[in-house]
């Protein structure tokens, strides 16, 4: 397997798409495929060969989470503009996985019972436990985004909370979980497309919302605040990753690669039996 895990990449996923500090979210090619010289058909055939992998590796991470209190886990964080492709990304991506060792949630406008309390408590309520690969279709970042772009509280209140995310996602790390922060680009031009489509097609109403248009003129201040989001939350121990979106094959690819270098890189092993396996046998034999 691994002697393939770079067919058809130039540059591995990860590096490819890391944010550095001359990344220009104004500037970046959100038809792009960093990294990858492959076209879709083979860009396809990976997501599904990668996926395969990926499900094996999750399962070890499960495992081991039911075996041990060490606490292990990863947490994908995927922030981007509507029609961007996260429920897709969910689907594709985190669907090659089983279902019991995912910890999934989405962040949608906040209930008045999490408007009473701090942006953050939510978020920890919603984190990964010991074992499970979390999904956060939006996140904390939702406020220093739709927050500041929309005046939701003051700059005095959303201007700290780039520091305070950094220290709160420190001690996360080390507390045991690999971040994986994935913003999600998609074009002004394919962004249109694919409202229009939701509103031709009667099965894709339910994921159209009017306010998705209205933002849309906010789409110069949006850049803006996912330019300082970038800038100033991208770090050594939580970076960013910049993925282009109109190519929903090559998104779901690069993610893939993201998370299979996750996991890879906790270096995890089956938990050893904690029985004795040849006695086990014997019982088993003689029953
Ligand atoms: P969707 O992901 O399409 O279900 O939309 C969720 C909506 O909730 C988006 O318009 C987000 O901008 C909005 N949202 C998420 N978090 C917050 C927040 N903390 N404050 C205000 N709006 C938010
Ligand atoms: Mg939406």
């Amino acid at each position: 397997m691994s002697n393939k895990s770079h067919e058809g990449w130039s540059v591995p996923a990860v590096d490819a798409v890391r944010v550095t500090p001359s990344t220009r979210v104004a500037d970046l090619d959100r038809n792009g495929t960093p990294g990858f010289d492959g076209d879709k058909a083979l860009g396809e055939r990976l997501l599904e060969e990668r996926g395969a992998h990926l499900s094996a590796l999750q399962e070890k991470l499960y495992a081991n989470g039911r075996a041990t209190d060490e606490n292990r886990s990863v947490l994908l964080i995927l922030q981007g503009m509507d029609t961007a492709g996260k429920g897709g990304m969910v689907r594709n991506v985190i669907g090659h996985m089983d279902p019991q060792g995912v910890d999934h949630a989405a962040f949608g406008v906040p209930t008045e019972e999490e408007k009473r309390h701090h942006y953050l408590w939510r978020i920890r309520k919603a984190l990964p436990r010991n074992g499970q690969v979390g999904v956060f279709d939006r996140s904390h970042y939702e406020d220093v985004l739709v927050v500041r772009v929309h005046n939701l509280v003051p700059p005095e209140q959303w201007e700290p909370r780039y520091d305070e995310i950094n220290h709160f996602e420190k001690e996360l790390v080390e507390s045991g979980t690999t971040l994986i922060k994935v913003a999600m680009f998609v074009s002004l031009d394919e962004q249109k497309k694919r409202l229009a489509e939701r509103l031709d097609r009667p099965d894709k109403y339910w994921k159209y919302n009017p306010g998705d248009v209205t933002e849309r003129g906010y789409w110069p201040q949006y850049q803006q605040a996912y330019q300082d989001m970038l800038d100033r939350t991208s770090t050594e121990h939580a970076p960013w990753h910049v993925v282009p979106c109109d190519r929903k094959w090559y998104s779901r690819l690069a993610v893939t690669e993201l998370l299979i270098d996750a996991l890879e890189r906790l270096d995890l092993h089956w938990p050893p039996a904690d029985f004795d396996v040849e006695v086990e046998k014997a019982r088993l034999a003689a029953s």
